[in-house]
């Protein structure tokens, strides 16, 4: 046990600077029988910054100003609320590991709710927090259309010839060296197979219009320690920054790196019928209750872990957290308050109700202000695309635009009351397959090219939350 917890510290902290650091604090946890695992996309980021440098600046420089936006009440942040369709990829070597539909649509709904702050565990927050936390006005809704215009239900199912997404870990005690080569050369690369089929794993939808989540299994193997217990990480997001522009090398470097949240299958729930047991228990619901997702897409937002995975002058970058020198080891201790600051005129505890700790899970119940306000600029400025795209419930009025001429021998033509600062125009046949897409930008009017051939066809705008949908009749 000893030399498991040693382990997992490594592959846990020591892929950061501090390795060194690490290795000399290796007996800390000795007698600790809650493994010490977590989340990766911290790590993830280090990683990509050691292999791309500029990136971590490039994230902590976005980070602070939305956070001086927000102080500033300069916000972006509207009542507009962003919906976000997800696709979840199951891959499955096993029928244990084949995780049924029921349980990624409760997922949903403990998502929702968490982005909305429409849990009812909210009433369970300390009145400290009140005044800092809020609603997201973020949502999400399983994909009803795939990326050719065919039905889905949002769920693809999988199976895999791949046993175990994590690999195997071919080194042991007094390897540490090796081991972090290990996590840096094939951790990242293994786990990021889940996101293409060539790899055992299923190729992401169009990333600039869904959130991807991939599950499976990913367990890293220790024939070094006789597979003593698995060594897991619950799950991992790839961050908002300068991802289109990752030279080939890095992405090469990650099996192409699907862009979105990496899934253990045993973390995904409520109700997962193959849930973490036996000492993964000290973990108090935070796999287990569908939380661990809610963290995920935290980071897949642009959120930081509210530690700023270091010591107290380490920050999340988002100034109505309090800090904290460490996370919380999956319990829901409210007495502790490790670091000064000061919010709103207050030092307030360590708040071990946010989605970005480590907290126990039945504790977890909110995001702050800030926190909304970093993810909010995220979609506006690096996944706007899924927004514009997700629209299927919210219209433009009929005065907004008009096409003609309807029916027609040739093209139509669109006019816009308002020029639209982006927008998105589909042409559809009449199964709902996209035959046709353009995006323009401040956009008053403009021609739109129809098939050649003469039938019914359905043009689509779309402009951040809204959409209209014409039908065309072409002879
Ligand atoms: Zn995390």
């Amino acid at each position: 046990m000893k030399i498991r917890c040693i382990l997992s510290i490594i592959l846990i902290g020591g892929i950061s600077s501090s390795f060194a650091q690490v290795i000399n604090k290796q007996t800390i946890s000795s007698d600790n029988q809650t493994p010490l695992v977590g989340c990766a996309s911290h790590e993830l980021l280090l990683r990509l910054d050691d292999l791309n440098p500029g990136t971590l600046k490039k994230s902590n420089d976005y980070l602070k100003e939305v956070n001086a936006d927000f102080q500033l009440a300069h916000s972006r942040a509207t009542n507009e609320v962003y919906r976000i369709p997800v696709v979840f990829h199951v891959l499955y070597n096993n029928a244990t590991e084949n995780i049924p539909d029921s349980v990624f649509i409760q997922q949903m709904e403990i998502l929702n709710n968490a982005y909305r702050r429409q849990n009812t565990d909210t009433v369970n927050m300390r009145p400290d927090f009140i005044d800092v936390v809020g609603d997201s006005k973020i949502e999400f809704y399983l994909a009803t259309t795939d990326p050719n215009g065919g039905v889905t239900n949002g769920i693809i199912h999988k199976q895999t010839q791949v046993t175990n997404f994590g690999g195997v870990l071919p080194y042991g005690a007094s390897q540490q060296a090796q081991i972090q080569q290990w996590v840096n050369d094939s951790l990242f690369y293994n786990y990021f197979s889940l996101t293409k089929d060539s790899l055992g794993g299923d190729d992401a939808w169009d990333t600039a219009r869904y959130l991807n989540v991939w599950v499976g299994d990913l367990t890293i193997l220790e024939p070094q320690f006789n597979n003593v217990e698995e060594l897991v990480f619950f799950g991992l997001s790839t961050p908002p920054i300068a991802h289109a522009n990752w030279p080939a090398a890095t992405m090469q470097q990650f099996a192409g790196l699907g862009d979105g949240t990496l899934m253990h299958y045993k973390a995904i729930g409520p109700n997962n019928p193959a849930p973490f047991v036996g000492t993964y228990s000290g973990y108090n619901g935070i796999a287990n209750t569908g939380k661990m997702l809610v963290h995920e897409v935290g980071h897949y937002l642009g959120l930081r872990h509210i530690w700023g995975d270091g010591a107290c002058a380490e920050d999340d970058y988002v100034s109505d957290t309090p800090r904290a020198n460490a996370a919380s080891q999956y319990n829901c201790i409210k007495s502790t308050n490790s670091c000064v600051d000061t919010i709103n005129g207050v030092d307030l505890p360590n708040m071990v109700e946010n989605y970005m700790d480590y907290s126990a899970g039945n504790c977890q119940n909110s995001f702050t202000n800030g926190q909304a306000a970093v993810m909010r600029a995220t979609i506006e400025n690096f996944r706007d695309s899924v927004i514009v795209n997700s629209v299927q419930d919210t219209d433009f009025a009929n005065e907004d635009m008009k096409l003609f001429p309807n029916p027609t021998s040739d093209n139509v033509r669109l006019e816009f009351r308002e020029v639209l600062d982006k927008c998105t125009i589909q042409v559809l046949g009449l199964t709902g397959v996209v035959m046709n897409e353009i995006h323009l930008t401040h956009v008053k009017s403009t021609q739109v090219i129809l098939p050649a051939v003469s039938g019914v066809y359905f043009i689509r705008v779309s402009s951040h939350s809204k959409m209209m949908t014409f039908k065309v009749v072409k002879r």
